[in-house]
């Protein structure tokens, strides 16, 4: 379990885009090419060089349209499926360091993206289709280990971003929920105990362009990673009873 978290307090979110912006520059990523598809979200969807993107849904409640926004990233996983998944390819590919972050390095181009993407509960890895290597949000690891604020954090304006020590983050979380229960009883904390990004919904999960898949047991990987030599041995096998049933 890592050192520190940090908390997403949804309600207190007005879409200004400023933890984008702010994860751009300090990754020095580019801005990518857009375009207006009947949604402010822009650009339309995490990429290579999009770590962050807030996630925009509109909702008809009671008869009034309600805009609602989600910052969406890696949530940095206490037991990341993506490490995981990439543990049974090739090591120091997924490093998962003492802060907390899931850092991709270069070698996860040695990685199925199909693979790593499918085991991400929240569908957060995205490949550069010129190198093959695979990119998501670093925790700002550089930043915190030189104690600064991960740079979205420092760039959000309106208090919905915060980061401390995890247990102070998870104690914050709580003491938010019960306030916003008072005037939004759907309100919840989201898989607290699964990742280092915790958020806190006001409004009920459906309103949110949210992607939350079930967690596939470790067993799963494990047994993936004995089957697949396993399976390339079986075709070999069939492939030289092929041969020597051809000369017969
Ligand atoms: S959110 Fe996805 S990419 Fe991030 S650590 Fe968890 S499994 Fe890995
Ligand atoms: S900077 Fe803060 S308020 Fe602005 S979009 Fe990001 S999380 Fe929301």
């Amino acid at each position: 379990m890592g050192k520190y978290a940090a908390l997403v307090d949804v309600s207190r979110c007005t879409a200004c885009r400023g933890c984008q912006v702010a994860c751009k520059q300090w990754n020095e990523n580019p801005a990518e090419k857009t375009v207006q598809v009947g949604t402010y979200q822009n650009p339309p969807d995490l990429s290579s060089l999009t770590f962050t993107i807030v996630r925009f849904k509109e909702n008809l409640v009671g008869g009034e349209v309600v805009w609602n926004f989600f910052k969406d990233q890696c949530r940095h996983c206490l037991e990341p499926p993506c490490k995981e998944v990439a543990g049974t390819v090739t090591n120091g590919a997924v490093l998962q360091d003492a802060s907390g972050g899931v850092i991709f390095t270069e070698k996860t181009k040695a990685i199925d993206y199909d693979e790593i993407r499918d085991a991400c509960p929240y569908d957060i890895p995205r490949q550069d289709q010129a190198t093959g290597i695979l990119y998501k949000c670093t925790f700002c690891n550089d930043r915190i280990a030189n104690g600064m604020l991960p740079a979205c954090i420092k760039a959000c304006p309106t208090g919905a971003l915060s980061f401390g020590l995890r247990e102070e983050i998870l104690k914050n979380a709580e003491m938010r929920l019960s306030v916003l229960k008072k005037t939004h009883p759907a309100s919840r904390i989201i898989d607290k105990d699964e990742v280092t990004w915790i958020y806190v919904l006001h409004q009920p999960e459906v309103q949110f362009q949210i992607t939350r898949r079930e967690r596939k047991p470790s067993a799963l990987y494990a047994l993936k990673s004995l089957t697949k030599p396993l399976g390339i041995f079986a075709m070999g096998a069939a492939l030289v009873s092929q041969v020597a049933r051809s000369r017969e």
